[in-house]
């Protein structure tokens, strides 16, 4: 089929017949696909959506004034309010369908939770206001925090980091000082090669060397090179679990004992508690830090950076080293908020503070509404439908899309492929946006690194069958189609209001500036960066 005509027109939506590229629409707009330009380009010839005042004072003397009305899209209210409809229009929604995103877990998130988080009392709430008036809100944060360290076996949480990222610098700092309170100094942190990209990342920004540790044939980490890289340099390991290519690592509490024996600490990525809350806790296999991603494992809607919440669960060993500022609960059953290390205060040895306030109110109650309407059945049960959806894919489509684990047994809560057995010049990115013209969100590609061309395919927990047959149906025709060297598929997306992009020049080069005004030198244009 051809993509455009001379003219440059694009044939109608769904439009793949003989002489298609013939049959444009004139307004560019394809049934309920619609075009939409910048609202500067739709604006100007001086109308204004709102009546402005003249000022009733005459600026202060020496005041710089505008010489030049400011260049702002003219736009009235229905016509500003259908820009940003039309555009929404363009975008993937998890309410339009599911988002297979391996590694970033998108959850279900109940509209309970939004409503939760929306009331006032929440909401409203200022970090400087007296903490008397804000005692619901450490109620929360207060319920919330039990909650963490009863799922996780542990002793202590940490609820302030912002991220899993964030959560990860805080365990590390917690490892780092109480390395440095037995009076040690050890500079290496042993990073197995699937971990996520922040973990060699975060230990390079505390301060540690990293160090990496191969994975087993199948996947795993092996436990006898981790063994031999163990000495009295050796801070700790960061290792997830479940890990990067889905999959349980069952030598945990092994690898927990040996680091133990040789001095170091175990950190734990608990990105995918998902995969295990109500079923394994992680205190009990020897983890002495763990963040967990609130916005995965207990709802909250994330993407496009934030936000996010990343408290960390802390052992007895390194409890006493987290930051401050905390929630804590008195004799009388009242909570207070620790904000300052004060002498003959109950945490001497903190290690600091990580964040000017208290953490991420809307996340933390999100999570406990979520947390609360599930009940602890609930949420083993949220583990149990996120593995068992993941298996469902991986066994229905691994006959004709390479699983390169699936003869190891069942997976986690993601099931991991390969581009192995694709035709020449086709590859895992012509799959992921075939997926795209088939109404679905590409699942994470290239990741992780340790399997050529990664197809990562995380189905939400509750994906219905039905669901999921219709995502199979699909991924299953992609796959036959990049082994059998279907051309077309090369240059996919056919159907969506862009087709392919160079997205490495847009994420290099971004041109953030209306082509209207001068561009600075150097910068592609649009044009450039547009359709192939
Ligand atoms: C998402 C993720 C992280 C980072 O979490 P952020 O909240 O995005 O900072 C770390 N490790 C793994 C395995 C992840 O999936």
């Amino acid at each position: 089929m051809t993509a455009t005509n001379a003219a440059g027109w694009r044939p109608a939506m769904g439009d793949t017949g003989a002489g298609a590229d013939k049959r444009p629409t004139t307004s560019g707009d394809y049934g309920l696909m619609l075009e939409e330009p910048l609202s500067f380009e739709l604006g100007g010839d001086g109308k204004c959506g709102v009546d402005l005042d003249q000022p009733e004072r005459t600026p202060l003397a020496g005041l710089p004034l505008r010489k030049a009305a400011p260049d702002l899209p003219g736009l009235t209210e229905p016509e500003t309010v259908r820009h940003y409809t039309r555009l929404s229009r363009q975008n993937y929604a998890i309410d339009l369908g599911p988002f297979p995103l391996g590694s970033c877990t998108m959850k279900h998130n109940p509209r309970l939770n939004e409503k939760v988080a929306r009331l006032p009392g929440f909401a409203d709430v200022h970090p400087l206001q007296p903490q008397q008036s804000v005692i619901g809100a450490l109620e929360v944060i207060s319920e919330l925090a039990d909650w963490l360290v009863t799922l996780t076996g542990m002793s202590a949480v940490a609820m302030s980091p912002k991220a899993g990222a964030h959560g990860e610098l805080c365990g590390l700092l917690c490892i780092r000082a109480a390395i440095e309170a037995r009076g040690e100094t050890r500079d290496v942190v042993l990073v197995p090669e699937s971990a996520h990209g922040t973990n060699p990342a975060t230990a390079a920004f505390a301060g540690f060397k990293v160090e990496s540790i191969p994975a087993t044939a199948e996947g795993r980490v092996d436990l006898e090179a981790l063994k031999s890289k163990l000495g009295p340099n050796v801070a700790g390991v960061m290792i997830t679990n479940p890990n990067t290519c889905g999959l349980f690592e069952p030598d945990m509490k092994a690898i927990a004992d040996a680091v133990h024996a040789a001095g170091g600490y175990v950190y734990c990525d608990g990105a995918n508690f998902n995969a295990v809350v109500g079923k394994v806790r992680p205190g009990d296999l020897g983890v002495d830090a763990m963040h967990i991603n609130l916005h995965k494992t207990f709802s909250t809607p994330h993407g496009g950076g934030g936000p996010g919440a990343g408290p960390v669960v802390l052992s007895e060993a390194l409890a006493p080293y987290a930051p401050l500022p905390f929630v804590t609960r008195d004799a009388d059953g009242q909570v207070r908020l620790i904000e300052e290390e004060t002498a003959g205060e109950d945490h001497p040895s903190t290690f600091g503070r990580m964040v000017a306030f208290h953490g991420q109110m809307g996340m933390f109650t999100r999570a406990l509404a979520y947390i609360l309407s599930h009940g602890a059945d609930g949420l083993r049960q949220v583990a149990e439908d996120a593995v068992l959806n993941a298996n469902y894919v991986l066994r229905s489509v691994e006959d004709v899309l390479n699983a390169p684990f699936a003869a190891s047994g069942p997976c986690m809560h993601e099931a991991l492929f390969s581009d192995q057995g694709f035709a020449d010049g086709l590859s895992t990115l012509d799959v992921a946006k075939g997926l795209i013209d088939e109404g679905f969100h590409p699942m994470t590609v290239y990741f992780p690194l340790v399997v050529h061309g990664a197809m990562l395919v995380e189905p939400t927990e509750t994906e219905s069958k039905a669901g999921l047959d219709r995502f199979i149906g699909s991924l299953r025709s992609l796959a036959e189609r990049a082994r059998n060297g279907d051309e077309a598929l090369h240059s996919a997306p056919h159907y969506a209001p862009r087709r392919r992009l160079d997205e490495t020049l847009a994420a290099r080069k971004p041109v953030l500036v209306w082509k209207g005004a001068p561009a600075p030198s150097g910068s592609p244009s649009l044009t450039e960066i547009g359709d192939r």
